[in-house]
């Protein structure tokens, strides 16, 4: 049993449905954090290290990451976005794309902030553990609403419309 596999054969299906697919890589909403834009790229291959990554997996992989980054950093209230991988959860390879936005340095500052330093590590871990919700509750406008605008976007940096999936 793996999520990102269960994802990929479509037994699962994230908020808004798949971002982008191809032969290689995956990209979708983070499954059950609440937070409008919070997405995870996969290799279609279960591996579960960097360095199990044949290379054409690795640039698919980073040549997305930075077009998603340039496309949440347009949206309103980012103001960072963070890159990280644990798998501590999910043991198949993925990266985190976190889009910080200005309301959680607000709403957590007493937590995440040391003087004028955030502390990122904790504010994920803070967001992950707060923001946690089940299945359907993700399902909302905003997750929605943020899912079909990337894929948007996306569609028009790539240019390859019959690539990208409908929700
Ligand atoms: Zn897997």
């Amino acid at each position: 049993m793996c999520l990102t596999c269960d994802i990929i054969a479509g037994k699962v299906v994230p908020a808004g449905g798949i971002i982008y697919q191809d032969d290689w890589i995956i990209l979708h909403h983070c499954i059950d954090i609440n937070i409008a834009g919070y997405l995870i790229v996969s290799p279609v291959r279960h591996v579960e290290t960097y360095g199990d990554l044949h290379e054409a997996e690795i640039r698919k992989i980073g040549v997305l990451t930075k077009d998603i980054t340039a496309i949440l950093s347009e949206f309103n209230g980012v103001e960072k976005i963070y890159l990280a991988s644990f798998g501590e959860e999910t043991a198949h390879f993925h990266a985190h794309i976190f889009p910080r936005y200005k309301w959680i340095i607000d709403h957590h500052a007493q937590d995440v902030c040391l003087g004028n330093k955030i502390d990122g590590a904790k504010l994920l871990s803070i967001c992950r553990e707060k923001y946690k919700v089940e299945g359907q509750i993700m399902e909302n406008d905003g997750i929605r609403d943020v899912v079909a605008k990337v894929r948007n976007r996306l569609r028009k940096k790539l240019g390859l419309q019959d690539k990208i999936l409908q929700a």
